[in-house]
């Protein structure tokens, strides 16, 4: 089994993409531009300012360079309000099996929200650490490029064969990929199985029960 976890955090530790589905389509629809959870999953890891443009561009809307922030702004105000998610089922069960397996167990995002790990404690308690968190204060290019997770190789101190990447998103398998390591794919929202083995991934599981009784064998 491997040494070290690299966990991505919307859509595999929280549940928060309903949240962030919610607070896109709100936002979006104010400007004229439609959006869908499949939408928000397939763009997930992009920088909010690259799904506005990706999006506007798709259905002919003109968006002006100073309206980009805006949106920008007024979709953090929407999710902050709508919340930012549960943890996501059974991902306790998870950290309890690498727990007792010794693993090391690292979060690796895009968020960079400053109380991000006492959002962690809060939820699970005593499995995080502060120093074994790449955010997005830690690397320059987000993913699907390769740093975020190589950023958390290079800190593990251990060869790739050893790491492992847990995704949820096309654009997150493709970053754990490109970094050479060997990535797991949880379908947990709207996309297919097929959607995650296509962006690359080593296996694909349909929920944390099935990824827990790997784990465990
Ligand atoms: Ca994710």
């Amino acid at each position: 089994m491997f040494s070290a976890f690299f966990f991505d955090m919307d859509g595999v530790l929280f549940d928060s993409m309903p949240n962030h589905i919610a607070a896109w389509s709100e936002t979006l629809a104010k400007y004229g531009i439609p959006f869908t959870a499949r939408d928000c999953y397939l763009n997930e890891g992009r920088t909010s300012r690259d799904v506005i443009m990706l999006l506007a561009e798709r259905h002919h809307v003109t968006v002006a360079e100073d309206q980009l922030e805006q949106i920008y702004h007024e979709k953090t105000a929407a999710y902050r309000r709508i919340g930012g998610g549960k943890p996501m089922k059974d991902m306790d069960k998870v950290l309890q099996v690498l727990t007792s397996q010794k693993a090391d167990i690292w979060v690796v995002t895009g968020g960079g929200q400053l109380d991000l790990y006492e959002q962690l404690e809060a939820v699970f308690p005593s499995v995080f650490q502060r120093n074994k968190m790449v955010t997005a204060f830690d690397y320059a290019h987000g993913k699907p490029h390769p740093e975020p997770y190589l950023t958390a190789w290079e800190r593990s101190g251990f060869a790739k064969e050893d790491c492992c990447v847990v995704e949820n998103a096309p654009l997150g398998i493709q970053a754990g990929k490109a970094a050479g390591l060997f990535t797991i794919g949880v379908n947990t929202g709207a996309l297919t199985r097929d959607d995650l083995l296509q962006a690359g991934a080593d296996v694909v599981f349909d929920n944390m029960v099935q990824l827990e009784q790997w784990l465990g064998n």
